[in-house]
């Protein structure tokens, strides 16, 4: 199960839910809204199945692997508990879970929280101890407390011919800037020292609300992904530090150009997450991407030019109907002029109810297993080269883990610098540092030794 929220006093006839939550970084704050609530109504949290008066499955179902994946959650939860309901992506399929687990009590879609907290209400009736709802308590974060997920808006207007995400999750539909801010802030004076933003297309937010503007600190500020670069970036944390804030799931429209300088400032990490998944204009066509423009790479340049250690991460997609060999080189081609920091590859995969399932020429497994393999050889060794010249550099590293002193009383730890984000880059491992070392510390590391994903060092 996911490793619960604390809940600091059980009451006697307290009713307790379990959780497990799958997917992305999306769904997990769908997972914690959704216990936040539960929480406010009464309940408590199990940190067991069997402590559990009923566990929720928040589910992924993207991919046809998630699917499965979700299937046998569901399964492990039936079998360890048997009170189950089934929410997030997946839900939208109810007759595809009843048909495998007809035992679950209920299933909801993704981001219906009122029927989430109906259905545990209606399956686990909240007590009605008179002092529950009393005392004010902090959002519940299944994140590290150092970092926070920010989601700006739910749903794309894009038809990617791969994704089925805007059949799943409907049209754009993004938050007012002042809740935006205002959770960021409360986040921040909560301990986060990292805000990770995200959406399904970041650059978009606020274009269904015609980014209306809102007051906020006495200035006016519009629901536009460079209004609200600028002000995350004036936030501080209780000791008077500026928060790292990272931009996932940028298309590059030319507006991403205004939040470059902000990187150069100081005030945004220089960090862009944009998912290219291709180069070759026709592959990107058939794609059916947004913002597919030949100029990327010149825009690429550009960027590092205004600053110079920016992070580019980005995903790819091989062996998508229609990729040829030639698209395949020039794809590589691209890769080796365009230098990205981080990489990560995958092989198309049909997802039911994706446009892309019914194109012609479709790519034999094995040769998308190949071109996978020569990406990830093209891609590590620029990662490598990267990781590399970095190393004799001091650069500030955020602290996520410090482990146990060894037989020689020696302590490491885990962190990341600012080219790598939580869950999905490489981190930075440090060896002997102060046991007064804390997660979400931010220091200086002098980097001793690289390999093609992670950077080794020791405070400086
Ligand atoms: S931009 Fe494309 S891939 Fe991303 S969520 Fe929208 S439709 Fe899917």
């Amino acid at each position: 199960m996911t490793s619960a929220p604390t809940a600091p006093t059980v009451l006697p006839d307290q009713k307790k839910i379990g959780m497990v939550s799958l997917g992305c970084p999306k769904a997990l704050v769908d997972s914690e809204r959704i216990l936040t609530r539960l929480r406010a109504d009464g309940y408590a949290f199990a940190e067991d199945y069997a402590g559990a008066d009923v566990v929720l499955v928040n589910t992924c179902g993207f991919l046809d692997s998630a699917k499965e994946e979700s299937l046998a959650a569901i399964g492990e939860a039936i079998a360890e508990n048997g009170r189950v309901i089934v929410t997030g992506c997946m839900g939208e399929e109810a007759d595809a879970i009843r048909a495998v687990h007809p035992q679950v009590l209920a299933v909801t879609g993704a981001h219906q929280y009122e029927q989430v907290v109906e259905a545990v209400h209606t399956h686990a009736p909240p007590s009605q101890g008179p002092f529950v709802d009393l005392i004010p308590q902090p959002d519940i974060k299944l994140t590290p407390r150092h970092y926070s997920y920010l989601k700006i808006s739910e749903g794309c207007n894009h038809s990617c011919a791969f994704c089925i995400i805007p059949a799943l999750r409907g049209k754009l539909a993004s938050r007012r800037i002042d809740a935006v801010l205002r959770e960021a802030e409360k986040l921040v004076a909560a301990g986060t020292k990292e805000l990770l933003v995200i959406s399904q297309d970041t650059s978009a937010y606020g274009v269904d609300i015609r980014h209306d503007s809102r007051q906020w600190k006495g200035r006016e500020v519009r629901a536009h992904m460079t209004d609200m670069a600028r002000e995350l970036g004036q936030l501080r944390t209780p000791e008077g530090h500026a928060p790292w804030v990272r931009l996932h799931y940028v298309y590059p429209y030319p507006h991403v150009d205004q939040v470059i300088p902000l990187m150069a400032e100081g005030l945004l990490t220089p960090y862009l997450d944009i998912p290219f998944q291709h180069a070759s204009p026709k592959v990107l066509k058939l794609m059916r991407r947004p913002a597919n423009e030949a100029k990327v790479l010149e825009r690429l340049k550009s960027w590092r030019a205004i600053c110079p250690d920016i992070a580019i991460r980005s995903s790819f997609v091989v062996g998508f109907p229609g990729e040829t060999e030639e698209d395949f080189r020039y794809l590589l081609d691209w890769l080796e002029e365009a230098q990205l920091d981080r990489v990560g590859a995958f092989r198309f995969e049909p997802v039911e109810g994706a446009a892309a399932n019914a194109l012609p020429d479709q790519v034999p497994e094995a040769v998308k297993e190949e071109r996978y393999a020569r990406t990830m050889e093209v891609t590590e060794r620029i990662s490598a080269a990267k990781l590399a010249a970095k190393v004799g550099r001091t650069l500030p590293v955020i602290i996520d883990e410090v482990g146990e002193p060894d037989e020689d009383g020696d302590i490491g730890a885990t962190g990341r610098s600012q080219a790598d984000a939580p869950e999905i880059d490489g981190a930075v491992y440090l060896r002997n540092v102060p046991a007064s070392l804390a997660p979400g510390d931010i220091v200086n590391v002098t980097i001793e030794d690289a390999d093609a994903h992670d950077l080794f060092g020791a405070l400086a």
